[in-house]
This record gives C-alpha cells, structure tokens and sequence, in this order.
C-alpha cells in the first residue's frame, strides 16, 4: 500500500487539528493547576495519530506521554519527541535495553523485575526510570495492593533505579456507580500511607484515567492520564460534560456509484435486503476492510445532511445506502460516516451501539487504508 496513492483515495479519516487544540485547552482550563496533564496516545492516539496528538499535548503544557507497546515509544523518539514516554504495561527482558538507552519510563511490579532492570542499567550506565503499577482491582497489570508496600520499598532500594512514580487504574471510573472506583481508590490510598511510613516519596502518584478525571476529584493525585478525553469523546453516557469539548476525528468518503433498484431487486452479499418498489441506492467505497462496522440492514450515512441507511450487508471495501427520499444526490458528492453534516450529526457512540461495541474500539477500528487528513 502507497500511501502517497491512498491520499487520492475517495474515503479519509479527517483529523480537526483546531479542535484538538481547543479541546487540551479546555482541559487545562478545567484541570486544578497543580495536577499534571499525562497524555495518553497509545495505539495511535486512539486512530488519530500519536505524534500529532502528542505533539500538541506538550504544546499545551502535557509533562507527559504514555503508549503501549516499545514500538510506539521509538515512533515518538524518532519525531523528535524529547518529552517522558511511560510504556503501560510488563516489559519482556529482550526490550530492556533498549528501553533504557532511549530514557523511556517502564513499569517495575517485582523485586526479579528490578533485579532485570538494575543490571541493564549498570551496563548502560545510565539511570533507570520506573513507576510501580499497584493492582487494586483491575487484576491485569501490577502488584497486588496487599504486596506493594514490599516490592515498591525494594524498588527504592535498588541502585540504578530511580522510582519516579507509583499508580493504579480503574477498573470503572465512568458509570454513575463509584463504589468500587472508591474500593479501588481506598486501597490505594493504603499503599501510599505505607509508603509514607516508611518514607518513600515519589514525584508522581498517579491513579485517574478520563472516568477518574471528570467525576473522581479526590483520585487526581499529582497527574492525569487521559487518552480519550482530549479527542473530544466522553467515555459514557453519564459522566461530567466539559462544555466546549467536540470530537476531533470525522470519517468522510464520496459516493461512487448510484444505482436504481427495481422491484424486487436484492443488495449485496448474503442477500439481506430486497427492494419492495423503486429504490435509489448510493455505492460508498469503505467497507469493513476499513474498519466500518460490518452491519446490514443497520447504521446510516449522512448525504446531503441527511440520514441515509445503509442496505443489505457491508463488503470489505463497499457499502450501499438507501437514498431514495434524498433528492439531487450525484456521484462523488461527500458523505459523512463519522461525525457531522448540516445539522445532523453520527457520533461513535451511535456506532458502537450499531456494532454493540464501545467508543474506543470504533476509535481504533479505522484501518491505516484511510489516509488521516489534518485540518487546521
Ligand atoms: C488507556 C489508559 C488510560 C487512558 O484512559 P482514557 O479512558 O482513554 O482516558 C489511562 N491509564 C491506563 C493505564 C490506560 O491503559
């Protein structure tokens, strides 16, 4: 695939560098001043591009950045990007070394860990930097709230370490019930009074993702991780609005091919949809390859500014929508999978549910086949 080629594709994932901007404003403009901004920009910053999103991050006074995997830490390094990455997650012994040389912050959760590390860094002689993950309910990554005060004394302990943060993630932050954000927040609390016992200080005590952001003031601690947050997408139904914050990411596409059904008449694969009388339908040339949803008979487009549905069942490359009762549609006009048109509007909450799915994935699902388009 050439991407050089893609950019003449009819079908594009339109990134609103403007609204991104407005939006880490927003934040920061509602964030106490003396809680630091991580930004989280794992996976490509949720589909919208990490060096862009991290980049204006740090524009906005971001202290730091977070990603998943080594290979997305690298991907910022060689942008240019000088600022501290957190890598989430265990790191294998083979990434060691180079996470060390490339000064990336990785999570430390056992005493065999630090040992692992502390060698590394003895060899490059350099310091390494960790923060130590506390389980406190998520059960994924980190040591178990009852452990930690042992394992984050020993990692302070440990030459060529240097502890620069201990955290916590929420396994729900964002539902109206906080009972167990509050469990979860209790037991962490635990740890760091323990720590204080023994006289441990750390510069970052961090625990809050956006949920945690928006409705758990008391879980700021000294810094924020949001990720989906300044992308201008709420992570459910019920939390705390911002008013300002608007989506950043539109999915946009052009009509290829319009065709007249004639009574009778079926639509695509599976043979899920037959025309009862004349139908106009419009052939869009995104399918599930590019990370639509594969639905039939379900979702809509916008045309015109209007809604129109689609029909039948979704190809990897193609989809067919109903636009009978929207008048003068030609081909190559602009549709709107994602995102607004008129004064319509399809959000990615719509499209997770037509998917059964939530806001991220449908973030995430939009395939590198559609090129990103910035607009400032
Ligand atoms: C992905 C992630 C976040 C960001 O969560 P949002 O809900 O997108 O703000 C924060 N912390 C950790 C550990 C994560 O994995």
């Amino acid at each position: 695939m050439n991407h050089n080629f893609e950019g003449k594709r009819p079908a594009w994932v339109e990134i609103d560098i403007r609204q991104l901007r407005r939006n880490f404003e927003i934040i920061f403009a509602d964030k106490p001043g003396n809680v630091a901004l991580l930004s989280v920009v794992k996976d490509q910053a949720y589909g919208h591009g990490a060096v862009t999103v991290a980049k204006e991050a740090l524009k906005a006074g971001a202290v730091y950045l977070a990603v998943a995997t080594l290979g997305e830490a690298v991907e910022l390094r060689e942008a240019g990007v000088r600022a501290p990455i957190l890598v989430f997650g265990e790191r294998p012994r083979n990434q060691i070394p180079d996470c060390v040389s490339l000064g990336l912050t990785c999570f430390v959760n056992s005493v065999a860990a630090a040992t692992d590390f502390a060698r590394v860094a003895r060899q490059q002689e350099r310091e390494a930097v960790v923060h130590v993950e506390v389980d406190t309910g998520l059960s994924r990554y980190g040591v178990r709230w009852e452990e930690a005060p042992d394992v984050i004394e020993a990692v302070a302990q440990t030459p060529g370490l240097r502890l620069e943060g201990v955290m916590s993630h929420f396994a729900m932050s964002d539902e109206e019930d906080k009972s167990f954000a509050l469990l979860q927040l209790q037991r962490f609390r635990s740890v760091l009074s323990e720590m204080e016992n023994r006289g441990i200080h750390v510069r970052y005590r961090h625990m809050a993702n956006t949920g945690g952001f928006l409705d758990l003031p008391q879980a700021h601690f000294d810094m924020v991780r949001l990720g989906i947050l300044p992308l201008g997408v709420y992570p459910s139904q019920v939390c705390r609005r911002i008013p300002g914050l608007a989506p950043v990411m539109s999915v946009k596409a052009r009509v290829a091919v319009l065709r007249d059904l004639r009574p009778g008449d079926v639509v695509g694969y599976g043979m899920h949809y037959q025309a009862k009388e004349p139908r106009r339908i419009a052939v869009i040339p995104v399918g599930y390859g590019d990370g639509y949803p594969r639905v039939r008979n379900r979702g809509a487009v916008l045309i015109r500014g209007q809604r129109a549905p689609v029909v039948g069942g979704n190809a990897m490359d193609a989809m067919m929508v109903d636009v009978t009762n929207i008048p003068g549609v030609r081909p190559w006009d602009e549709v709107v999978l994602l995102g607004c048109q008129g004064g319509e509007e399809i959000d990615v909450h719509e499209i997770a549910r037509w998917k059964g799915t939530v806001s991220y994935e449908v973030m995430t699902n939009w395939s590198w086949r559609l090129p990103r388009v910035e607009v400032a």
